[in-house]
């Protein structure tokens, strides 16, 4: 398992992330997702799309995506040929590591990037994805396309 991404998508998500301290951020990685030869998950990120944590209390430790703006970045993914591969959301003061809220809030099929972001800076990521059985989150490997 693994997804690629551009450094401009990482970029941004870091960005806002950090904009968005003390707060949780969230946003949509946009792109494809596909089994190579090997029977292994490629999900390759086409762009990052923001989106505004609609928790209305509780922003530094949960964050909520109105299922109107998820319907909304599904219907433009779709309507480009692409689809969510990814969520992204900021641990301000915690580490990259999902909680049990994320991990009872996430759908399997999806790649969750957390990024920890430690006093308005960002420390570090990492990405998830929920098992089938939906009783861990397994890390993935994240690919940096510099290119980009
Ligand atoms: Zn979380």
């Amino acid at each position: 398992m693994a997804i690629q991404i551009s450094d401009k998508i990482i970029t941004q998500a870091i960005k806002q992330a950090e904009t968005s301290y003390p707060h949780e951020c969230c946003g949509f990685i946009i792109g494809t997702a596909s089994t190579d030869q090997s029977g292994e998950l490629q999900a390759i990120g086409s762009y990052y799309l923001p989106c505004l944590n609609e928790k209305s209390e509780n922003r530094e430790r949960r964050f909520l995506i109105d299922p109107l703006a998820y319907q909304d970045a599904e219907d433009k993914a779709d309507s480009e040929g692409l689809s969510i591969i990814s969520i992204v959301h900021s641990h301000p003061d915690h580490p990259d590591i999902p909680s049990e809220f994320d991990r009872v809030h996430a759908w399997p099929g999806l790649s969750y990037i957390i990024i920890s972001v430690c006093s308005g800076a960002a420390s570090g990521y990492r990405s998830w994805r929920l098992t089938d059985d939906r009783e861990h989150f397994d890390q993935e490997q994240v690919r940096i396309d510099k290119g980009v």
